[in-house]
């Protein structure tokens, strides 16, 4: 493992042998066992898949790798795209990789700092446009329609077929499919990667069952779950601000023939998940990562029994990228004390913040 993408999973990706094997190490990330979370909502076998370990620090990794190898094996001259931080951090890593120029169309204003800062350090030409990502994306297909540059968004195919790669692994880790599967809905192409990766799996007979496909959009972004285009998508988890999906009817395919839902959470309900993620389980991850878990604990308030399901919240990107957010939605502040050792005792032991003492809570 740890050999990529392409060379992990060749024989269910569309390669020739004229590809490029390239790969900066995307995929083979952890599935990590809840350890108390689960335990608060009645349901032993929570797992979440930390997408947020991959190079950039977000899942596109895994679809670019495909997308970009596919565009050397084409002789493409550049790659492009639209995004709202993480495709555009993903295109630039594997565009500066593989020195193939690099365009982004980021919408103004939109994007938070760290995935800028990814786009701009690896040198690709970042452009902003005063528009949302839907319409910066519409001028991407326009561009890429009349100039030979490959676009790199999810509407290129070769991007689902590398993303797929993730519900691979999960049943290569649990030995089956699990029985539902939580993941953030933006442009859906994710969702519908997961249902292709295990299908194909079922298919080829290395599971036996499909998980119920659960995906979560943020309520002011929920255009799947309202039936409509919504024009002026807002919510805090900006990965997932989107108003007309690319991906819409491979979002419900996998709703319907998995007898899943699509739901949506509200921004309220995103920022708790995302604080409980890392605050009890020291999973750092983004705000949109967490409409995943949001959704499960909406599930399970609205009464979904979960005691003996096995159950993966997809953990789709690094809360590292932005750092302002989780400073001010941490609450606590830093307090400032003498340098002497009285200081720190009264700081630490004279608040009982030690507690009782215990043994191995862990281990029960
Ligand atoms: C892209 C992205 C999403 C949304 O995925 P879609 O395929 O657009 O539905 C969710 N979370 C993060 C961190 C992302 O980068």
């Amino acid at each position: 493992m740890g050999a990529g993408v392409l060379s992990t999973y060749r024989d269910l990706l569309p390669l020739t042998s004229a590809t490029p094997m390239i790969t900066m190490g995307e995929g083979d990330t952890p599935l990590v066992k809840s350890n108390r979370l689960g335990r608060e909502l009645g349901c032993p076998e929570l797992y979440f898949k930390l997408e947020g370990c991959n190079p950039t620090g977000s899942f596109k990794d895994r679809g670019m790798v495909v997308a970009i190898a596919k565009a050397l094996e084409e002789g493409s001259r550049a790659i492009m795209c639209a995004s709202t931080g993480n495709t555009s951090a993903s295109a630039a890593a594997f565009g500066a990789h593989c020195d193939i120029p690099t365009f982004v169309l980021i919408p103004k204003g939109e994007v938070a700092m760290g995935k800028l800062a990814q786009a701009m350090i690896y040198g690709a030409k970042v452009i902003m446009v005063n528009a949302n990502f839907d319409v910066a994306l519409g001028l991407v297909r326009e561009f890429t329609e009349r100039n030979d540059v490959t676009l790199v968004n999810s509407v290129n195919p070769n991007r689902i077929e590398g993303q797929k790669t993730a519900a691979f692994e999960v049943v290569d880790a649990l030995g089956d499919a699990p029985d539902l599967l939580f993941i953030p809905v933006g442009n859906a192409g994710n969702i519908t990667a997961y249902w292709k990766g295990f299908r194909e799996y079922q298919d080829l007979g290395r599971s036996q069952t499909l998980p119920r496909m659960m995906g979560f959009q943020a309520e002011g972004a929920a255009p799947i779950v309202r039936g409509e285009i919504v024009a002026n998508p807002q919510t805090i988890a900006s990965a997932i601000r989107i108003g007309n999906p690319a991906s819409w009817s491979g979002a419900i395919e996998a709703r319907d023939g998995s007898g899943g839902v699509i739901d949506s959470v509200s921004d309220d309900e995103i920022l708790e998940a995302y604080r409980l993620l890392a605050n009890k389980e020291g999973i750092f991850c983004e705000p949109a990562s967490a409409a995943s878990f949001a959704g499960l604990v909406k599930m399970h308030r609205q009464g979904l029994d979960l005691h003996d399901k096995r159950i993966v919240c997809i953990c789709t990107g690094n809360g590292l990228k932005d750092p302002d957010l989780a400073v001010s939605s941490a609450g606590g502040q830093a307090i400032e004390i003498a340098p002497t050792i009285e200081a720190v005792e009264a700081a630490t032991l004279g608040n009982g913040e030690l507690g009782e003492p215990r043994r191995s809570r862990n281990s029960e």
